[in-house]
């Protein structure tokens, strides 16, 4: 099993961290933690870029976070071409940032740098899952 159902267009055939997609049908956005040196990381990694364990665990993500940054895009690449304009944003957690687009509720003009956000499963009409940006 791989990433066959995240997002609107997968080119990941298989994959070690493919509980990732498992997660997010359980209402969970997850990153993996180090269980040797406690290093966390979003998206998920199998191995730790820290000191090169393999041996991982599953997190799941901090509740509440700041918006960081934020972009809106007029142009999308390959799957994504009707859902312009849309935004994007990194959110800051405190000890690790996700990047993700932000939920169309939150119109452009509403995102503020330093708002209080959050991250959430995102189910798409054809059952692809993903996640996004959320007003906290
Ligand atoms: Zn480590």
């Amino acid at each position: 099993m791989g990433f066959e159902k995240f997002g609107r267009r997968s080119f990941t055939a298989m994959t070690k961290t493919a509980k990732f997609v498992d997660l997010l049908s359980e209402g969970k956005v997850a990153g993996t933690v180090c269980k040797q040196c406690g290093a966390k990381f979003f998206p998920p990694r199998a191995d730790c870029a820290s000191c090169f364990s393999n041996d991982m665990d599953w997190f799941e993500m901090p509740g509440k976070g700041k918006l960081e940054t934020f972009t809106i895009a007029y142009y999308a690449p390959f799957g994504f071409e009707k859902d312009c304009p849309y935004t994007m944003g990194v959110v800051d957690f405190g000890d690790m940032k996700l990047f993700a687009r932000l939920a169309s509720d939150i119109k452009p003009e509403d995102a503020k740098v330093g708002m209080d956000v959050s991250v959430k499963p995102l189910k798409y009409e054809d059952g692809q899952m993903s996640f996004e940006i959320i007003k906290a």
